[in-house]
């Protein structure tokens, strides 16, 4: 491929997009009431999901047009069979700057070490509670412990950092902000509060958002917000730090103040869609052409097309209904 600027990710808004988001299965351990409806969601069959060879592929495309950030996550990553071999693989690749994962944790803890040896250093780890029986609610699964357990093995493996999702409810753990920021107070761990995004079919009941504004009011109680200064990769999260604290606390306002202006991510679902925005069912198919044995170049096309078609804003103000109709797990969050 020749070099030269045609060969970057640059959006009509100048947004240079070089983070790769990679769901590697619509297959989850958990049953996230935010995340599924009541209903069995049908799941791709086994032929429908991209290989990891076929990732890799896409990948090192993505990489020669300026990806220098990759997360896998899914589903759960950690339930598809290969996914060590896979990240190490991925590891191997120079141009890849920073590799992450995103997991429920529920299988973590067996696979600290060998996600160390694979080259991954940074997990996010989603914790919407610290109360077991809570956690046993939103998630259907009674796992509390296990991922308490884990998230502390990977402290004490040395991971850094650990960033803790969590998905502010009104109704649901929105009694729990000030326990779960003060993490930040006793840990290095990075408390990041997601507002809910209304992707796909859930079990959320309707009520009054709760966003970032209130969220940064009620954990004031814990002391003084100081900005942390943004680091050249950083996504879309509004960086704070209690003062004097070892921890981090991240914010994401998918809703109230929108992220688009820093987004610069493009996502691989587990079915082999490139989609330029989180937030819209837009997608371009990579799967099919490269099934049918298309060059690099006309992958790179495919690229520079959803690129193209990356959306300025997303349109899920405040009280609007969903549009998102794709479920978040096959996307990949
Ligand atoms: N299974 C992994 C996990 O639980 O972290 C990775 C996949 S999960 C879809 C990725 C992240 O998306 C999690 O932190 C989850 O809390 C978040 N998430 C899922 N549905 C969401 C929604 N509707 N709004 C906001 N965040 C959501």
């Amino acid at each position: 491929m020749e070099p030269g600027p045609r060969h970057e990710l640059i959006d009509a808004c100048n947004r240079r997009l070089n983070y790769l988001r990679i769901s590697i299965t619509d297959r989850c351990n958990l049953r996230c009431a935010y995340c599924l409806p009541c209903e069995d969601v049908p799941r791709l069959a086994h032929e429908e999901v991209l290989r990891y060879e076929e990732i890799l592929r896409i990948v090192r495309v993505g990489v020669g047009l300026g990806i220098s950030k990759v997360r896998v996550t899914g589903g759960e990553p950690l339930v598809r069979k290969g996914v060590l071999g896979f990240l190490a693989e991925l590891a191997r690749i120079p141009e890849i700057m920073d590799l992450s994962l995103t997991t429920n944790g529920v299988r973590l803890k067996e696979h600290l070490q060998a996600l160390q040896a694979a080259g991954v250093a940074r997990i996010n780890i989603s914790l919407d509670t610290l109360q077991p029986e809570r956690y046993r609610r939103i998630t259907g699964v009674d796992a509390f412990d296990t991922v308490w357990e884990a998230i502390r093995a990977a402290h004490a493996s040395g991971f850094r950092p650990i960033k803790l999702n969590v998905v502010a409810l009104n109704g649901v753990n929105d009694d729990e902000l000030v326990d779960l920021a003060r993490l930040s107070l006793e840990y290095p761990f990075h408390v990041r509060f997601i507002e809910f995004m209304p992707i796909g079919a859930s079990r959320i009941e309707k009520r009054p958002p709760l966003l970032v504004p209130e969220i940064q009011q009620r954990i004031g109680v814990l002391g003084r917000l100081v900005p942390v200064e943004r680091a050249e990769m950083d996504g879309p999260a509004h960086r704070y730090r209690f003062e004097g604290a070892p921890g981090e606390i991240g914010f994401i306002p998918a809703i109230s103040h929108q992220f688009c202006r820093r987004c610069n991510r493009l996502r691989l679902t587990a079915s082999g869609q490139l989609r330029p925005c989180l937030l819209s069912d837009r997608q371009e198919d990579l799967k099919g052409p490269l099934r049918r044995g298309c060059s690099d170049a006309e992958l790179a096309e495919i690229f520079f097309n959803a690129t193209r078609h990356k959306p300025s804003d997303h349109n899920l103000a405040v009280g609007e209904p969903a549009h998102v109709c794709c479920q978040m797990r096959s996307i990949g969050g």
